[in-house]
């Protein structure tokens, strides 16, 4: 079966900061692809804007260069490459003056979809805004994307909506979590809501506990310094590992809508209870051989900042009251692996004799590497020998039964953008979604500083300091594996 792609309006879609790492890395490449799969209509353009005082040639020139650095098989189709530069226009602007904006709004066509994407530093977000207004380059059918990190706290979160809200309105406004492009957590929602089976059994009465971790192998080296003032709760859990949880643990929307999905994980935001002190584990890695320690990478000797944090949080409504949700994540931890676990109560009773092992359903949801959904299920070990019982991945995903190969699905950018051009919030965060994240993480991060609190030591390579995995042993359960 042949994927249906399914066909957008025209439109030009301005990158502010299309020179920048963001935009060589993931944007571009990923435009290229849907470029390929046909989802830009003739007359679409990708207007880059950034500081750099060069022409369209020139960009052109150092996109071809990208799309070779980081694109996936498809930066051999060289005839289609060059199709897709035709696409491309420059701006050189300045978001801080005036310099550019004219020219900008000269390049603009009529009658296309407008769409602005800031991935530039936040603190240019307002400047970015005032000018597409007092140049009349964006009207109230444009729409903006704009990037993480959406505040360092309440405050400034609050400010940076404010701002936006001074000349957009929230239906014109797409906050980027790319955890929510990912094909994996929306094929969570089908198998969720698109099947019987599930959803009876998806509360305390059959949950025992859930587990969510997203780990890296990768330190902070390079972005250190900028690391260092943010730390795995500001720059993971606050936007990622939350809009995963609140998948998992919202009510079922009436409509796969975007208002309708948003309220009800703001209702699962809204429902987390503080988090106790003893309930949270900060670590830090140490050196290994000559790599350096997390110290040496924030060139931060007296660091407090945690590049890992593992957590263990309550929903405080009727159908999560009493099932632990445990998040982890980290850096420099040992393979790259992301993944939601729903793990179901044991059975109270076995009826098979000598059967001693504990079996369990759990429902795995991977997010990388290898996307996936599996159920673990009992079943008998096939052959002679009586009754054993062995576990085994039920695959929900039918990636070959639906002809899917890894490569066709699309990048969770490339499909985010898509969905701002075509006009659809569902995945992407609302602004007091963002409000009330930092609302229940705020406090947590105000007490650890107000204890000096130091986080723990861990090894390269490990799965986090000890303490972590004392988080779910004292509670008698365990993390699963981190397996690459
Ligand atoms: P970068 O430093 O590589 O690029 C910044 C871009 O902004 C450049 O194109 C630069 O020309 C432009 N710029 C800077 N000042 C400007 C000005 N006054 N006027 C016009 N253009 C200006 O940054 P990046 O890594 O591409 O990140 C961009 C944004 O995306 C940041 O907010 C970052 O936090 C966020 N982000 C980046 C990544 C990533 O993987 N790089 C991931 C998630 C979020």
């Amino acid at each position: 079966m042949v994927s249906r792609v399914i066909p957008v309006d025209p439109f030009d879609l301005v990158i502010f900061g299309g020179t920048g790492d963001l935009a060589r890395r993931k944007i571009l490449p990923g435009l290229f692809r849907r470029f390929l799969a046909g989802q830009m209509p003739p007359s679409s353009r990708i207007i880059g804007a950034a500081r750099s005082d060069m022409d369209a040639e020139g960009y052109r020139g150092m996109i071809r260069e990208a799309i070779a650095e980081f694109g996936g098989d498809e930066r051999d189709q060289s005839d289609q490459i060059e199709a897709f530069l035709t696409r491309l226009e420059y701006v050189a602007i300045d978001a801080m003056g005036d310099g550019g904006w004219a020219d900008l709004a000269e390049l603009m066509q009529r009658d296309v979809v407008r769409a602005f994407y800031f991935s530039v530093a936040p603190s240019l977000f307002g400047a970015l805004a005032e000018r597409l207004h007092v140049h009349k380059i964006a009207g109230p059918q444009a729409r903006i994307v704009v990037e993480k990190p959406f505040g360092r706290d309440l405050d400034t979160a609050r400010e940076l909506n404010q701002t936006l809200a001074e000349h957009f309105d929230e239906s014109q406004i797409y906050r980027i979590d790319h955890y929510l492009g990912k094909e994996t957590v929306q094929n969570l929602m089908a198998v969720r809501f698109g099947n019987m089976l599930f959803e009876p059994l998806w509360n305390n009465h059959y949950v025992d506990h859930i587990q969510i971790t997203v780990a890296e192998t990768v330190g902070v080296g390079g972005r250190g310094s900028y690391y260092d003032k943010s730390g795995a709760m500001r720059d993971m859990v606050q936007n990622h590992l939350m809009q995963l949880l609140c998948l998992i643990a919202m009510e079922p929307p009436s409509r796969f809508e975007a208002d309708a999905l948003r309220d009800e994980k703001l209702k699962v935001i809204r429902a987390l209870e503080p988090v106790a002190p003893h309930h949270i584990v900060r670590g830090q890695y140490e050196a290994r051989g000559d790599e350096p320690s997390y110290r040496e990478d924030a060139e931060n000797p007296k660091s407090f900042t945690e590049s890992f944090i593992a957590m263990k949080c309550h929903i405080a409504n009727w159908r999560w009251a009493g099932v632990p949700f445990y998040l982890r994540t980290g850096k420099k931890l040992r393979a790259r692996s992301s993944e939601i676990a729903v793990v179901y109560k044991d059975l109270g009773h076995s009826i098979f004799e000598g059967d001693e092992a504990r079996h369990r359903n759990i429902l795995s949801i991977r997010l990388q590497p290898n996307e996936g959904i599996d159920m673990q299920v009992t079943i008998k070990e096939p052959g002679p020998g009586g009754m054993r019982l062995v576990d085994v991945p039920l695959d929900l995903t039918f990636a070959e039964a639906l002809g899917e190969s890894g490569h066709e699905i699309s990048d969770a950018y490339e499909r985010l953008i898509m969905d701002v051009i075509r006009g659809n919030q569902t995945l992407f965060m609302r602004g007091d979604e963002v409000e009330a994240a930092w609302r229940w993480t705020d406090p947590l991060i105000e007490g650890w500083e107000a204890r000096n609190d130091v986080p723990k030591l861990y090894e390269p390579g490990s799965s986090g300091p000890e303490d972590a995995l004392m988080l779910m042993h004292r509670d008698g359960r365990r993390w699963r594996e981190i397996k690459g």
